[in-house]
C-alpha cells in the first residue's frame, strides 16, 4: 500500500500534466463511464491529497473523482499521444500532451464537495497538509491505551503514515513501539509530528523514503547499501534479523495493526 507521501506526489504530478486545461476523461475498463462521460471534456481545476486519498477537481459544479488506490491500484503517466488503452484501465484522463492511466484502485468515484469533506472529516491531520498540526491527533493519542505502532497508523488518528514511516519514526525517537499512547509526553508527540513532516516533505520530493540521518548513510558509515525493491536507507524497514545500524543488535519483527512492525530493541527503550 502507498504511503501518503506518494499520494502527495501524484497530486502534484497530476496538476503537472493537466491542471488548467480540457482533458479527455474516458474508462476502458467500463466501470467508471458514466461518470467519465460527464467529465469528458472539461478542464482539470484542481487537486487535492489528505492521507492516501487523492482527489482530483473539475470545478465546483462538476465535483471531484475521489481516488483510494487500496493494495492494487496503479498511476501510469505518459506522454502523448496515448497508446490504445487495455481494458484494465478503469480510469484514463488525457490531454494534447500528456495521458495518465489508472489500473485495480479500491475507490474511483465521482463525489461532490459536500461528500469530498466528509472524508476529510473522517481522517486525522496528514503531516503534509500545510494547514494540519498534531494537535487533533496528539488529543486522541494521549488518551488511548492503544500501542503507539497501532495508533500510528489509524487514519483516523493521524493520515498518510504507513508501515514504513511509523517504523522509522520511533526508532529515530528511540520509543518503544509497544507503549500505550497516553504513556507519550507532549514532547515526544512533538517531536514524532514535526519529523514526520520532514520526513515525508522529502519523501515527495524525492518519490521514495529515505530516513537514516546524514551520519548513518551508507558513505558516511562505510557500509553497503539497502538492496531493496522500495529503494530508500532506511534504519529497521524490513531489516529483521540484520544487525542495527547504530548497536548492532537484531533487529525484530512482528504482526501490528496488521503489517509486519520492525524495530530494535536496544535502542527502542524509550
Ligand atoms: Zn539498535
Amino acid at each position: 500500500m502507498p504511503e501518503g507521501h506518494t499520494i502527495h506526489r501524484l497530486a502534484e504530478d497530476h496538476l503537472d500534466r493537466f491542471g488548467g486545461g480540457a482533458v479527455r476523461v474516458t474508462s476502458p475498463q467500463g466501470k467508471f463511464s458514466d461518470s467519465a462521460a460527464l467529465l469528458d471534456g472539461r478542464v482539470f481545476e484542481s487537486v487535492d491529497a489528505h492521507g492516501k486519498h487523492l482527489f482530483l477537481g473539475f470545478g465546483e459544479d462538476t465535483g471531484w473523482v475521489h481516488i483510494h488506490l487500496g493494495l492494487f491500484g496503479k498511476v501510469a503517466f505518459g506522454d502523448a499521444p496515448a497508446p490504445p488503452p487495455t481494458d484494465t484501465v478503469r480510469l484514463r484522463i488525457a490531454s494534447g500532451t500528456a495521458y495518465m492511466d489508472l489500473r485495480g484502485p479500491t475507490t474511483c468515484a465521482l463525489i461532490t464537495e459536500p461528500e469530498k469533506r466528509a472524508i476529510h472529516d473522517r481522517l486525522g491531520p496528514d503531516p503534509l497538509r500545510p494547514a494540519d498540526d498534531g494537535e487533533k491527533a496528539w488529543a486522541r493519542v494521549s488518551r488511548s491505551r492503544t500501542t503507539v505502532a497501532a495508533l500510528l497508523m489509524d487514519q483516523k488518528v493521524i493520515a498518510g503514515v504507513g508501515n514504513v514511516y511509523r517504523a522509522e519514526v520511533l526508532f529515530r525517537h528511540g520509543i518503544d513501539p509497544y507503549r500505550a499512547g497516553k504513556d507519550l509526553v507532549r514532547r515526544e508527540w512533538d517531536a514524532i509530528w514535526a519529523d514526520l513532516v520532514a520526513l515525508m516533505r522529502e519523501g515527495v520530493r524525492n518519490n521514495r523514503i529515505d530516513t537514516v540521518r546524514p551520519e548513518h548513510t551508507p558513505e558516511a558509515m562505510n557500509r553497503p547499501p539497502r538492496v531493496d525493491d522500495h529503494g530508500g536507507e532506511v534504519y529497521v524497514y524490513r531489516r529483521a534479523q540484520l544487525p542495527c545500524h547504530l548497536c548492532a543488535t537484531e533487529i525484530r519483527t512482528a504482526p501490528l495493526a496488521a503489517r509486519n512492525l520492525f524495530w530494535c530493541p536496544t535502542c527502542q527503550r524509550n
